[in-house]
């Protein structure tokens, strides 16, 4: 064990005069080959400790990708994890308006620090750094993949067990960044009925599978509406094809879920962390698939 003066590890063990890494050590403790850090270099990264990180990706937009993003956020949050959301979608960021947070989020000599929602879930969204929630953001693969990569190694998460990155729609520049870059435990998929939407998602799922990143499930949203004077199910967008599409890519099915009026009422308002209905229901009961 090598002497140091108040440094800490990135070995893993904090030891105020001493780090048991166990090989040589780095400049700041005077040998090659240590992490070891003095105080003043520490940033963002050495602050956080993210137990998993889990990314939602869709085929296509519109399917409710950032909604379900936000839902499994609120439905470990409720069950007393700690959760942020990392809004990967530059050019189209819904997370802020779902949440209604706005505002320059606060930063420190050591990185930013996320916004916190009404029931602290930490956010961070390209959004919050712009001058108006409506400025587009106009910029080209690599940019946009820079800034992804800056909320992962520049935001002092904390502590916390999930980390969910809403990813933008589709297979291109910005979901492979993520799925390159990012420690992803697993992508969850979100797709609707619309064979169209199949077509896509099957790509966005071969895309995770080529890249060994574990599909953890797949989530069909506006599966139905439940008819409010009878219950009975109707199927808006046709008949659903997932299971066939779960069966021959070898995806789980999460759940089938239901077109709900209180989910875009309550989203439009930046209030979704009131909803109580049934999507929120049916994802918390069948969680399962973070554990595989
Ligand atoms: P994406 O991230 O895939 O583009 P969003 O999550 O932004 O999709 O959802 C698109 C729109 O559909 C939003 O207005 C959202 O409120 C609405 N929406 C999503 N899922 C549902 C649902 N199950 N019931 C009703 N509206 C929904």
């Amino acid at each position: 064990m090598t002497e140091h003066n108040e440094h800490s590890c990135n070995c893993g063990s904090y030891q105020e005069n001493s780090c048991d890494c166990g090989g040589s050590h780095g400049e700041s403790c005077g040998s090659s080959g240590c992490n070891c850090k003095n105080e003043e270099e520490k940033k963002a990264p050495d602050f956080n400790n993210i137990k998993h990180v889990v990314a939602v990706m869709s085929g296509k937009g519109g399917v409710g990708k950032s909604s379900f993003a936000s839902l499994l956020a609120i439905a470990l949050n409720k069950k007393g994890y700690k959760v942020g959301i990392l809004d990967a979608d530059i050019t189209g960021p819904s997370i802020p308006k779902l949440f209604g947070v706005k505002g320059l989020p606060d930063q420190n000599e050591k990185g930013v620090l996320p916004k916190k929602s009404k029931t602290g879930i930490g956010l961070m969204s390209i959004n919050f750094l712009l001058p108006q929630e409506d400025e587009p953001v106009i910029w080209r693969g690599p940019i946009i993949s820079g800034v992804i990569k800056q909320f992962w190694e520049e935001v002092i998460w904390d502590d916390l067990d999930y980390l969910i990155v809403d990813l933008p729609p589709g297979t291109g520049d910005a979901p492979l960044t993520v799925l390159q870059s990012l420690n992803l435990d697993g992508v969850l998929i979100v797709t609707s009925p619309q064979d169209l939407a199949n077509m896509v998602v099957r790509k966005a799922i071969k895309m995770a599978q080529k890249m060994d990143i574990p599909v953890l499930g797949i989530v069909e949203n506006m599966s139905y509406l439940p008819c409010p004077d009878c219950g009975k199910r109707i199927n808006l967008f046709g008949e659903s094809n997932v299971e066939k599409t779960c069966a021959e890519l070898n995806v789980d099915l999460v759940g089938k879920f239901p077109l709900d009026p209180e989910l875009a009422s309550l989203s439009d308002k930046g209030a979704i962390e009131d909803y109580q209905g049934n999507n929120l229901t049916l994802l918390a009961e069948n969680l399962d698939f973070l554990n595989k």
